[in-house]
Order: structure tokens, then C-alpha cells, then sequence
């Protein structure tokens, strides 16, 4: 009887007990070790790994999940993603913008963020959105809607006529209460801009040093922020706790921004073995992005008539650029994170498109898990198999150090110690 009210009264309060999981994987690659272990179990307890041990083990009332059959490897983590953005291949990319709120592409975005978790993708960090993306991630931190673990930029800083501008390319008279969020043009209004983002919600700062492609008027070739910009917006972010992540393509641009002290260069395309011995001297990640090219390149050859008006030959001359620099990066050196430069679509893509460039398969995995988790300041949760961090666990039943398809058929996702997807073999399921 004192039994039956003392579990009553522990129900009442709220408190729920404990729940025990064992993963039997049949391969680990736990996202720290540069080998793989075989016949390992996987204690998980709530949403928090509590042990890793050798062999098949099931203590008593643990559920065991079997993934013997397959490799398991930490929740995957992109570290550029546009949660709310579109394939350039689908939208016009002018309209959408036009003809969309930002609540609009918080209902895009959650489909896009439900996609993600399916493809084995646990967080992510967001470098470039509206308020759309701060309320995604408070929707899914809170578990309203599924999707990854959400580090939000909010709108990128750049200066006028920058990448970054949402005016580029539009009548002038146009105006928006949201356009001005991105704009920088002296060091006091980047300190402004940075201090208005932590206040609206972000948990890191993007920013625009150079010009990009897939955006009107504006030259990825030239430097567009000036030193002391770059200075003070570090700056003001590292004293809020934010780090600073930095689109840039040529080399002295990049050069500037890391004596700057970002914390990452995407993209990083036209650099040179000078610029990356200077990254990897200051401890600078570089996130390639290569998807994103492969993407454009390919939207401005059949679709030219989708992309931001006047972009589709800055996307030919220029798209598979980065693909012929790659080599270069990962002969360097350099600490490389994994990062797409997408919201829909395939966030597995950019580990073939790594690997065929030059990065083994085991280094990919590190760049998406250990490495992006350290870029994003969360290692001590993130990005691997370990006691104490979250239950972000992922499988495929292909061989990922093989088979870089294998990364596009994740069959197994629990993020958080809750399974998100498990796609099982008919028999087996039909076994139960
Ligand atoms: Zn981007």
C-alpha cells in the first residue's frame, strides 16, 4: 500500500521514472576513436548515454534495440544549413521570397527540419534566417515539432549591396521591416547589429566579408567589409558567448577575417596553401560547403530562370571552383567541419562530394560529428558516443567506410534517447 501511494505521489509531482535502453551495435564508430570497435553496447538512460561496454549486453528491464546488423555512429551534425530555405532547383527563388512571411517559411522550414532528422541529422547550425528560424528552434527544443538541435545566426551582417542585402536586384522604392536586420556599414552598427541579434533570440553571428554568388550585383572576388567591421563584430559576439562564422571565397578576404578571430570560414573557395596554413595556425575551421555548388551548378544550367535574377553565369563561372580546391584544404591540414549550405534537400550529399575530393571516409564522419560539435561549442554533449552525452545516435545498414551511399540510407535515428526512425528488415518486423 505505502508502495502504491509512493509511486502515486511521484506521479502527481510530475516525476517519471527512469527509462533503460541498450543499443546492441553491431559496429561503432563513436565519433572520437579513428577506428571502428565491433560487438558493442550502447547503455542509454532518459535522453543520456550512461555507458558504453564490449559485447551484447541487456541488463534487466532495459529495452534493447537491435542494430547488430548495422553501423552505428553519432547523430550527424551540418553546420551550415538555411532551415527555412529552398532547392533553387523547385522555387523561383525572387518569388518565393516576395510572396512569402516569415511564418510562412517557419511552416517551410519545420518540414525541412522534420526531413533533416530523418536523414540522420540531429543538430544543425543555422547561418542565415529570419525570426523564423529563432522559433523553430525554441519549437523543437521545447518538442512541439521534430527536427535537429537548432544554433540560430538570425539574418547574416553585411555591408550594403553586399551579399547580404535583401535589397540587391529589387525596385528601390521596395521596402521591409526586416530588411535592414543584415546591414552593416561602419563598426558601431556592426557592434549594434550583434547586440540586436543575441537580443532577438541568436545563439551565434554570421557574417559576409565578401561577396557571394548567389546573389545580385555583388563580386565573390572582392572584399566587401572592411577590417575594423570584421574586428568589432568578433569582437562584440565572442564577449556575448557567440562564435562567429564568416562567408568568405578569396584569399586575402579570408586572411583579414582570421586575424579577425572568426571562428570559421564557409565556403573558403578561392584560398590558397597560404590562407589554409594561416587557418589552421589560428585554429580556424573551414566548412566547404561543397553540396551547395554542386547544386547551383546545376540549377544554373537547367534552370536559369529560378535563381535571383542575373546569378546563373556568376553560378557557371564559378560553382566548380570549390570542388578543384577541396584537395588543397585537406592536404593543409586544416580542421574542417561538415556543412551543406542547404535547407531542403540532401544533407548526406556533401559526404560523398568530401570524400571524392580528397577526405577519407573516417575524417568525413569526424568533420560531421567531433568536429562540428567543437566548432559549435557543444562537445561536451554533442557529436560523440560517450558517457554523459545526449542519446544522439544514428545507423545505416550500409558500410560507411566503403560506401559513401551508405550515408543517404540512415535507417536508424534517436535523438535525445527518442527514436525518430527506425526502418527495419520486413522479416524482422514482421516477427514482433
Ligand atoms: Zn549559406
Amino acid at each position: 500500500m505505502t508502495t502504491i501511494l509512493c509511486v502515486s505521489a511521484l506521479l502527481a509531482a510530475g516525476t517519471v521514472v527512469a527509462k533503460d535502453v541498450v543499443i546492441h551495435a553491431g559496429t561503432l564508430i563513436d565519433g572520437v576513436s579513428a577506428t571502428a570497435r565491433q560487438q558493442v553496447s550502447i547503455l542509454i538512460r532518459d535522453e543520456k548515454i550512461v555507458g558504453i561496454e564490449p559485447g551484447y549486453t541487456s541488463p534487466a528491464g532495459a529495452e534493447v534495440i537491435d542494430l547488430s546488423k548495422a553501423t552505428v555512429m553519432p547523430g550527424l551534425i551540418d553546420c551550415h544549413v538555411h532551415i527555412s530555405g529552398k532547392l533553387p532547383s523547385r522555387t523561383n527563388a525572387t518569388e518565393y521570397w516576395l510572396t512569402h512571411s516569415a511564418l510562412d517559411r517557419a511552416f517551410d522550414g519545420a518540414m525541412f527540419a522534420r526531413q533533416m532528422l530523418q536523414q540522420g541529422f540531429t543538430s544543425a547550425r543555422d547561418v542565415g534566417g529570419g525570426e523564423e528560424t529563432v522559433a523553430l528552434r525554441n519549437a523543437i527544443d521545447a518538442g512541439k515539432v521534430p527536427g535537429p538541435r537548432l544554433w540560430v545566426a538570425l539574418e547574416a551582417l553585411g555591408p550594403t549591396a553586399g551579399h547580404g542585402d535583401p535589397r540587391s536586384g529589387l525596385d528601390p522604392d521596395l521596402s521591409h521591416t526586416g530588411w535592414e536586420n543584415s546591414i552593416v556599414d561602419t563598426p558601431e552598427e556592426a557592434r549594434l547589429r550583434v547586440r540586436e541579434h543575441k537580443r532577438r533570440g541568436a545563439n551565434l553571428i554570421k557574417i559576409m566579408p565578401s561577396g557571394g554568388i548567389a546573389s545580385t550585383g555583388d563580386d565573390p572576388h572582392q572584399q566587401l567589409m572592411t577590417n575594423d567591421e570584421m574586428r568589432v563584430a568578433v569582437e562584440t559576439a565572442h564577449s556575448l558567448g557567440m562564435k562567429v562564422a564568416a562567408h568568405i571565397y578569396p584569399a586575402a578576404a579570408i586572411e583579414n577575417a582570421v586575424r579577425a578571430g572568426v571562428d570559421s570560414v564557409e565556403h573558403g573557395s578561392f584560398a590558397t596553401a597560404e590562407t589554409f596554413a594561416l587557418m589552421k595556425a589560428h585554429g580556424t575551421y573551414l566548412v566547404p560547403t561543397l553540396s551547395v555548388f554542386d547544386v547551383y551548378y546545376v540549377a544554373a544550367r537547367d534552370h536559369p530562370e529560378l535563381l535571383t535574377p542575373g546569378t546563373a553565369q556568376k553560378e557557371l563561372a564559378n560553382d566548380l571552383l570549390p570542388k578543384k580546391n577541396f584537395p588543397l584544404a585537406v592536404k593543409s591540414g586544416v580542421k574542417i567541419a561538415y556543412g551543406t549550405d542547404l535547407g531542403e534537400g540532401d544533407h548526406a550529399m556533401e559526404f560523398g562530394l568530401m570524400i571524392a575530393n580528397g577526405l577519407s571516409p573516417m575524417e568525413a564522419i569526424l568533420a560531421a560529428t567531433r568536429n562540428a560539435a567543437d566548432l559549435i561549442g557543444a562537445s561536451d554533449r554533442i557529436g560523440s558516443i560517450q558517457a554523459g552525452h545526449y542519446a544522439d545516435i544514428v545507423a545505416t545498414e550500409g558500410d560507411p567506410l566503403r560506401d559513401a551511399s551508405a550515408f543517404q540510407r540512415i535507417s536508424f535515428v534517436m535523438k535525445g534517447g527518442v527514436v525518430n526512425r527506425f526502418d527495419r528488415a520486413p522479416a524482422a518486423a514482421a516477427a514482433e
